[in-house]
């Protein structure tokens, strides 16, 4: 299963690719926490990274499809994967179709729709451990002690890209962007549209009966 997560910033991708890669033991990544990574470890790519992520830019196409197709080739070992946050323009989409061309190229685009208001409110809310990177949200899905993980005991922060500024330029970059690619997969008849404003429960059953 070679299946990609589509969907604008605060869509549940990253939480839903958590849940299908544990039930389907297909091994995962997010492009935004590769970069995340980067940063920790502060090398090169992570300060190059970080320059675009705190203003909601999308990091150049060389960079990140580099990055991502390393991880590819490293953690794939030919059972499939699921891409979380990639591809996100035409030219990194255009790039795993030819990387992938021998392979039958991409079997699932799984595209979560959600409203603009309803993945504002949910960006805006959002806190994240700074340590495991589970995400919480101020309203919906409050810690039980404020400010603190309850998983691992991690600070709680808001990531600067979900401050409201960055959140305004993510949205408007993804619907230049990344919208564009639910017609390029549509148009290659592997693209599968869920509805992202059910429960998390329900939106991980819909993607499991879209994949199978
Ligand atoms: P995410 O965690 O998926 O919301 O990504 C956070 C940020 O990482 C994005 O706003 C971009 O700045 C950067 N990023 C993640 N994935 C990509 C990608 N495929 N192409 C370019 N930039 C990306």
């Amino acid at each position: 299963m070679k299946a990609i997560l589509l969907g604008p910033p605060g869509a549940g991708k990253g939480t839903q690719a958590a849940r299908l890669s544990d039930s389907l033991s297909v091994p995962r990544v997010s492009s935004g926490d590769l970069f995340r990574h980067h940063q920790q470890q502060d090398t090169e790519l992570g300060r190059l990274a970080r320059s675009y992520m705190e203003r909601g830019a999308l990091v150049p196409d060389d960079v990140t499809i580099k990055m991502v197709m390393e991880w590819i080739d490293e953690h794939e070992g030919g059972g499939g994967f699921l891409l979380d946050g990639f591809p996100r323009t035409l030219t990194q989409a255009q790039a795993l179709d030819s990387a992938l061309a021998g392979r039958g190229g991409i079997d699932k685009a799984l595209y979560i729709s959600v409203p603009q208001d309803v993945v504002v409110s949910r960006l805006e809310g959002r806190l994240v451990c700074r340590d495991c990177g589970t995400p919480y949200h101020m309203e919906s899905a409050p810690p039980d002690r404020r400010g603190v993980c309850p998983k691992c005991g991690g600070k709680l922060v808001q990531r600067d890209d979900d401050k409201p500024e960055a959140v305004r330029k993510r949205i408007q970059v993804y619907l230049d962007e990344t919208a564009p690619l639910i017609e390029y997969y549509r148009e290659q008849g592997v693209l599968e549209e869920v509805n992202g404003e059910s429960s998390i429960e329900e939106v991980g059953r819909d993607l499991v009966a879209a994949l199978s």
